[in-house]
């Protein structure tokens, strides 16, 4: 089910089609507040009196025009400012793909640096998000190089990738942040884990290695999972490592496992839910489909009167 639903997403009569079709319109209702900017400001208001921070994600990839990059460098412009001005604890998260990287690195970078400055701006953080593995290593190559003048940017790293210890290692130096996902896309045995419990155990390793890095201070570590086992095995080892609860970062995606997140707030961990937003969500959408094939059932439902 996972690979016929992560073929879906790359299918582009599928793509153009479904978005138009009302129950798959209401089913994603589910994980997003609303298509305008101006929903997922007003969910990250709601956020706020619960103690959890926000990343915004305006849903779009693999933009095939640079103009279409230059719009969605311009909106995430505003979503800094506007942020900041309603004082909501918000930072971006940005695809590669969706600044141009298909089109132009060169053109990428640049737009990646406006935005590390509007994240400077106004004190908030740029993310960049981790897309399939034919992007792994241009986006390392961005990340590296916006990183030597840019301290609020951090680079998403996927568990289920063999090659991701070496990334960390390598990274390491650079003082950097790294939001350490599972890894959502359709990858070869030859590049990725297959197998859930080895994703897993990747998962974990990874941290524990990362964790003493984080408690000098020298690496921003996001754990983005809704894996509450993982966390709760991940935390034991730094509350071992004499870690403040607060020190340790997770982030989860809106609509998907909001109890934990508010347990997780309450506890004293910090935690961010990535809000996203737009009319561009079939691939995404999919995606999160193929995480929990059993989400197809609400989608069956939505086909009821
Ligand atoms: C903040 C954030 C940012 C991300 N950024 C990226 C990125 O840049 N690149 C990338 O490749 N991937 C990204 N992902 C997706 C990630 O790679 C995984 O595909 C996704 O998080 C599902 O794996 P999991 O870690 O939650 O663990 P899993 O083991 O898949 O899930 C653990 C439990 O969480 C619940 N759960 C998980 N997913 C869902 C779902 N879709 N619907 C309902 N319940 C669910 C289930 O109860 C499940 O048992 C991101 C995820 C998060 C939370």
């Amino acid at each position: 089910m996972r690979s016929i639903l992560l073929w879906c997403a790359q299918n582009p009569w599928l793509s153009a089609h479904v978005p138009r079709w009302g129950f798959a319109r209401r089913a994603v209702r589910r994980f997003l507040p609303g298509e305008e900017f101006d929903d997922a400001l007003k969910a990250a208001s709601g956020f706020k009196t619960k103690g959890i921070g926000v990343l915004f994600t305006r849903l779009g990839e693999n933009v095939t025009e640079l103009s279409a990059a230059s719009a969605a460098v311009e909106h995430y412009e505003s979503v800094f400012a506007k942020g900041n001005a309603a004082s909501v604890d918000a930072e971006v998260s940005v695809k590669p793909t969706q600044l141009g990287l298909d089109i132009d690195a060169t053109a990428a970078y640049a737009n990646l640096q406006r935005l590390a400055l509007a994240a400077d701006k106004a004190k908030s953080f740029l993310w960049i998000d981790m897309e399939g593995s034919a992007y792994t290593e241009p986006t390392l190559d961005l990340y590296r190089r916006l990183r030597v003048n840019h301290p609020r940017t951090g680079i998403a790293l996927q568990a289920y990738l063999h090659r991701t210890v070496d990334d960390v290692v390598k990274l390491l130096p650079l003082n950097p942040a790294i939001r350490l996902v599972k890894g959502a896309y359709a990858e070869p045995p030859d590049r990725a884990y297959q197998a859930k419990k080895d994703v897993d155990s990747n998962y974990l390793a990874l941290c524990s290695f990362m964790l003493p890095v984080v408690k000098r201070g020298e690496l921003r570590l996001v754990m983005a999972t809704h894996d509450v086992d993982l966390i709760a095995r991940i935390a034991r080892f730094g509350l071992a490592l004499g870690m403040q609860r607060a020190q340790l970062e997770v982030a989860m995606l809106y609509g998907i496992r909001a109890d934990q997140q508010v347990r997780l707030a309450a506890e004293g961990y910090s935690v961010k839910a990535l809000i996203a937003y737009g009319d561009a969500w079939y691939a995404w959408y999919l995606r999160r489909l193929a995480e929990r094939p059993a989400n197809m059932l609400f989608v069956a439902r939505q086909l009821l009167p």
